[in-house]
């Protein structure tokens, strides 16, 4: 039996950083998170043991001169003015490429929205689509950018939440899949066209903004999990990401298995394990490296664990 890890799974270039951060910042003293810092519970622990409390909004509100690390899935502005109003120390560690995306859906908001009201047009006035998970917190972070206005559609079917007849300006949440984003703007077109309402096609403008590293991921854990027998996807439970990935997986490789650590390698997996020639590990984009290398050291010394959940 071979066990590889995937050299492309683990952490993106965004979360590495937010976690060198609170790695950094935690040296100088006390430090707080909102949110958990990633949506993996076993790196959330380790770093809780090196001193990261993890707070909510309710927290922050009731907090006064502590230091606070935003993490990678970037805030709304009213995150900016509690820590403001309450003389918060903010470290942000916001990913740059949900900064961006921030700014551009603000400057879209401001120019296309807030200038044609002002106005007082009588043209109609546009919406700010948003294709995403509602509730996650980097939606929060982009829905906040249009003071809580844009529309959120969380698949094809979300689509009749659009009025046709009204200019679109449609965004997508960084780690949502490019298939299913095409299939949305493909669906936005064809309704525009039939519209009874004849509105010109130019007002309905697109941005693919879905981060290529997470994009990019998607067929080379594929080929990696058809070149083995069976694959351990190791992700949080929490994790949208490890959700997505996992089902790539499994697409292609029906020997696929969800665990979230050491403790889920029962007996059965084990065996299983042990039954195939390649055993291949690989995970989301928060997957700590060193996760996926317990399990495999699990895997390959061969010891079972009583399972919990
Ligand atoms: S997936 Fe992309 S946008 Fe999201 S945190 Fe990672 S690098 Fe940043």
């Amino acid at each position: 039996m071979i066990v590889t890890i995937d050299d492309n799974s683990g952490f993106c270039f965004g979360v590495t950083t937010a976690i060198e951060t609170a790695e950094r910042e935690l040296q100088k003293g006390p430090l707080f998170c909102l949110g958990d810092i990633v949506h993996n519970g076993q790196e959330v622990n380790r770093l809780a043991h090196l001193g990261l409390e993890t707070i909510d909004y309710d927290d922050l509100r009731s907090m006064r001169n502590v230091r606070v690390l935003l993490r990678a899935h970037g805030e709304p502005p009213s995150t900016y003015r509690i820590a403001q109003q309450n003389m918060i120390e903010i470290i942000d560690a916001s990913c740059p490429v949900v900064l961006r995306l921030q700014k551009m859906i603000r400057d879209t908001y401001q120019n296309h929205v807030l200038n044609l009201r002002a106005k007082h047009s009588d043209q109609p006035i546009p919406q700010i689509v948003i294709f995403g998970q509602k509730g996650h917190a980097e939606v929060i972070g982009l829905e906040g950018q249009t003071n809580n206005t844009a529309i959120v559609i969380e698949s094809l079917q979300d689509i009749n939440k659009i009025d046709f007849t009204r200019p679109i300006y449609l965004f997508s949440q960084t780690t949502k899949s490019v298939e299913e984003f095409n299939a949305i703007v493909e669906e936005i077109q064809n309704r525009i066209a039939n519209s009874e309402v004849h509105i010109q096609p130019s007002t309905f403008e697109y941005h693919d903004t879905i981060c290529r590293n997470v994009a990019n991921r998607v067929k080379r854990l594929q080929a990696f999990a058809q070149n083995n027998d069976v694959i351990l996807f190791v992700g949080g439970k929490k994790s949208s990401n490890a959700k997505v990935l996992f089902q790539n997986c499994l697409e292609v490789n029906p020997c696929t298995i969800f665990v979230s650590n050491e403790a889920d390698i029962t007996v059965d997996i084990l065996q299983q394990c042990h039954a195939a020639n390649r055993v291949g590990i690989c995970g989301a984009t928060s997957t700590p490296k060193w996760l996926m290398e317990q399990i495999k050291t699990r895997i390959e010394t061969n010891v079972p664990m009583a399972h919990t959940t």
